[in-house]
């Protein structure tokens, strides 16, 4: 397999802006489809250029992540829970986020809770996939009157597609890129959607911030597993210290629990949207290593999402990805330093 020229390249791009601008939007389940393959590519695909088989199931499952942090309440004030929801189609709102509203009920708001209960889940991805075949997967692609069929073949029906040659090495390439796109485009959606219900609470951070939800006991795991010192700077904490994105959110929202590590304030304020550099990355894998299990373990009796592959196979891309753009790491306070190879040397 080749990897794509710069002029396919900035084609792919041009086709993504152009479904975002000119495509039609009744629901946001474009958005979000547009995502869900986005990230499926990141954490299955690779950078060979070749094509890659997925069923509307594989993506469903980070389909249905984006609308559960979308189906809080947005507006405070004394309307019904169901109504402060933020409306994402016209007219009633789509079946997706109704059916998560219903589990966000049973289960608290707790996306982990949810995931636990195999039959609840598995209802909720089965009919998260039926949607998007029924729905967006066969409409994302027409522009106008016309089909641009440049990420898989139109067959109009049916619940598997082929990304074609290229088109997983582009959502991995630019997928940052893809993500303000796509982002910009739903909130001005939403917006106008939802005119009545607006007030003073940020939009972006409420659809895509950083998650909200804290995490009780995550920092007693890591505060014990780090023996209470700063993973970066090694010192005492003292204070209680701020959970860390190991991968930065901002390059990819990484809320498994093997991307957390617990630094200074200071330390994580610095170190801010950058990856850390190659001697931290060595000692994230030996705490993976060494205690990866237990952690998962731990994890697990806390209510934390994780999955110690996916963490690894995202880190490695996000590390490829710094490499190709010549990127700086983070070394310690006020000190970055460009990446070389040798991050490739510790992630296998
Ligand atoms: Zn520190």
């Amino acid at each position: 397999m080749t990897i794509p020229i710069a002029e396919e390249q900035l084609k792919f791009i041009t086709n993504i802006q152009r479904i975002l601008d000119e495509g039609a939007f009744v629901a946001t389940y474009k958005f979000a489809l547009i995502m869900a393959i986005a990230d499926y590519a990141v954490k299955k695909g690779d950078d060979t250029g070749a094509p890659l088989q997925l069923t509307t199931r594989d993506i469903a499952e980070s389909f249905a992540e984006y609308y559960w942090r979308q189906a809080v309440p947005y507006a405070n004030g004394n309307l019904p829970a169901a109504v402060r929801v933020l409306k994402q189609g016209t007219g009633m709102q789509p079946v997706v986020l109704r059916r998560i509203m219903e589990l966000h009920g049973l289960f608290n708001g707790s996306l982990s809770a949810a995931r636990k209960d195999a039959r609840a889940w598995g209802a909720l991805l089965n009919k998260v996939a039926a949607t998007i075949a029924k729905m967006p997967l066969w409409k994302l692609q027409v522009v106008g009157r016309r089909v641009v069929p440049f990420l898989y073949a139109q067959h109009g029906s049916g619940n598997i597609i082929n990304l074609q040659p290229g088109v997983v090495y582009n959502f991995r390439r630019f997928y940052d890129l893809i993500r303000n796109f796509v982002q910009g485009a739903w909130i001005r959606h939403v917006r106008i959607l939802n005119v009545n219900l607006l007030g003073e609470t940020d939009l972006a951070e409420f659809l895509f911030g950083a998650e909200r939800t804290l995490f009780p006991g995550l920092r007693t795991i890591l505060k014990s597993v780090q023996s209470d010192t700063c993973f970066y700077c090694k010192s005492k904490l003292h204070e209680g210290g701020d959970i860390d994105h190991f991968v930065p959110w901002s390059r990819y929202p990484l809320d498994l629990g093997h991307n957390f590590v617990l630094a200074h304030s200071a330390c994580n304020r610095s170190k801010r949207d950058f990856l850390a550099a190659p001697s931290h990355l060595e000692n994230w894998q030996k705490r993976n290593q060494l205690h990866g299990r237990t952690l998962g373990q731990e994890f697990d009796a806390c209510c934390i999402l994780h999955n110690q592959e996916a963490t690894e196979k995202i880190t490695f891309w996000a590390y490829s990805q710094a490499e190709t753009a010549g990127s700086n790491l983070w070394l310690r306070k006020d000190d970055v330093t460009p990446i070389d190879e040798s991050w490739r040397l510790l992630l296998r």
